[in-house]
């Protein structure tokens, strides 16, 4: 079984957009910056005033690594396996996974978002946008 996130009323709408189909972020009400994951405060300006906003789908690879061995018995199965820093369009990254082969993945590759239902979680997963080097 996938270890559970913990959600609390902080994370309870990221969860939530998750299970209805939808990716949100914060986004603060006073700078306009955006992020994930949720947290009290603006990352920026630390004001306590945000929203939450849906992602539109796009993003593109900041980074990846390829996980050889598992480091949770739920993933001996997964693996090889990657764990990505996408960055949406709107601006916040997260850790995430991109459905492609190894040698697919590439630093700036543009990417879109699919949710995934896993072992009862829904998920944010990215599948390449438009296929290799497409810009
Ligand atoms: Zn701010």
């Amino acid at each position: 079984m996938l270890p559970r996130p913990e959600v609390t009323p902080l994370t309870e709408p990221y969860w939530s957009g998750l299970a209805a189909g939808e990716l949100r972020f914060q986004h603060c009400r006073d700078c306009g910056n955006a992020w994930l994951p949720a947290r009290d405060e603006c990352p920026r300006c630390l004001s306590r005033s945000h929203d939450w906003q849906v992602a539109s789908g796009g993003g593109r690879i900041i980074s990846w690594v390829v996980y050889r061995q598992a480091v949770h018995e739920a993933f001996v199965e997964r693996i090889p396996y990657n764990v990505a820093i996408v960055e949406l369009d709107e601006g916040p990254r997260l850790i995430t996974n991109v459905d492609a082969r190894e040698e697919e993945l590439a630093i700036e590759l543009p990417v879109r978002l699919r949710i995934d239902e896993d072992d009862g979680l829904h998920l944010p997963r990215f599948t390449l946008a438009g296929g290799r080097w497409s810009r």
